[in-house]
C-alpha cells in the first residue's frame, strides 16, 4: 500500500507514534523515527522496522524548535531522497484546572501540540510542493471537538490542529498535497494500564463500542489517510473513538 514511500513520524519512539511508524513500515514505507526523549526507545522502533525488512532511522528534534525541525527534514530528505508522508503525532499533556493552570503549562502544551504541527508542516511543504505530492496526517483528539475539564491548554491546541488541518488542506490542495487529521478517543497506553477496574468501567460506559481503543486502531486509519486510497479526502478529521463523540 505504501511501497517505496518515505515517511516521517514525530514522537515515534512509543505509544501511538510507535504504532504508526510500524504500521507504515509494514505497508512498505521507509520511516524516519523522530524522538525528543529516549534515544534507546527510538532505536528499538528502528530495529523492529528493520526486522520487518523495512528501512528506518532515528532522528532527534524537538518539534517546537524550528531550526531543529529544519535540520531533521533535511536529514530525512538526504537519507531517503524525498519525503512523501508526514505524521504529526508528538504531543504532551500538562493537565490542570483553568484557575490553577500556570502560564508555563499552557505555553508548553501549545508549543508542542500546536506550534509543533505548524513548524513540521511548514518544513516539509517546500519538498512536497517540488514533488507535487504529499500526505500530511495530524494526530488531534476528540477533546479538541468536545472540550474537556482540566485540559484547557490541550483542548485549545487540539482544536487548533483541526483548524490548521483545514487551512493547510485548502492552501496545499492545488499542489496535490493532502492534509487530514485523526481524532483519537480513549486509547490504551501506559497511562491507562494504571486505571482501576471501576475507572475503566466508567470509561467503557461513555463509549458506544464499549472498550478502549488500541494504538493500532489509530495507526490503521493514519495508514489509510497516508495512502492513495484516500486520494479524494482532504481537510477532514476522522474520529477514532469507538463512537464516543458524534
Ligand atoms: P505518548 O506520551 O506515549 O507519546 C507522545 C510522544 O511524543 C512521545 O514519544 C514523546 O517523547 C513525544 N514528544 C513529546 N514532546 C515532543 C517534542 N517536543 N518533540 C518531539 N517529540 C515529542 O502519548 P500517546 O498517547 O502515544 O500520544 C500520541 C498522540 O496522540 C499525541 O498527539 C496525543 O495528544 C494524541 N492522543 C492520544 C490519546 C490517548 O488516549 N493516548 C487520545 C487522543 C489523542
Amino acid at each position: 500500500m505504501l511501497q517505496g514511500k518515505n515517511a516521517l513520524v514525530t514522537g515515534a519512539s512509543r505509544g501511538i507514534g510507535r504504532a504508526i511508524a510500524l504500521e507504515l513500515a509494514k505497508q512498505g514505507a521507509n520511516v524516519a523515527v523522530n524522538y525528543a526523549g529516549s534515544e534507546a526507545k527510538a532505536q528499538a522502533v528502528v530495529e523492529e522496522i528493520q526486522k520487518l525488512g523495512g528501512k528506518a532511522f532515528k532522528v532527534q528534534a524537538d518539534v517546537a524548535n524550528e531550526s531543529e525541525v529544519k535540520d531533521m527534514v533535511k536529514k530525512v530528505i538526504s537519507e531517503f531522497g524525498g519525503l512523501d508522508i508526514l505524521v504529526n503525532n508528538a504531543g504532551i499533556t500538562r493537565d490542570n484546572l483553568l484557575m490553577r493552570m500556570k502560564e508555563a503549562e499552557f505555553d508548553q502544551v501549545i508549543n508542542t501540540n500546536l506550534k509543533g504541527v505548524f513548524v513540521c508542516t511548514k518544513a516539509v511543504t517546500r519538498q512536497m510542493m517540488k514533488q507535487r505530492s504529499g500526505k500530511i496526517v495530524n494526530v488531534a483528539s476528540i477533546v479538541g471537538i468536545s472540550g474537556n475539564p482540566g485540559q484547557a491548554n490541550y483542548v485549545a491546541a487540539k482544536a487548533g490542529v483541526i483548524g490548521l488541518t483545514k487551512t493547510a488542506a485548502k492552501e496545499l490542495a492545488s499542489r496535490n498535497i493532502f492534509v487530514n487529521a485523526v481524532a483519537p478517543g480513549f486509547i490504551s497506553t501506559d497511562m491507562t494500564d494504571a486505571l482501576t477496574d471501576e475507572q475503566r468501567a466508567g470509561m467503557h460506559n461513555m463509549i458506544p463500542l464499549g472498550k478502549l481503543g488500541e494504538a493500532e486502531d489509530v495507526a490503521k486509519v493514519v495508514r489509510f489517510l497516508a495512502s492513495d486510497d484516500a486520494n479524494y479526502i482532504t481537510g477532514q478529521t476522522i474520529h477514532v473513538d469507538g463512537g464516543m463523540v458524534m
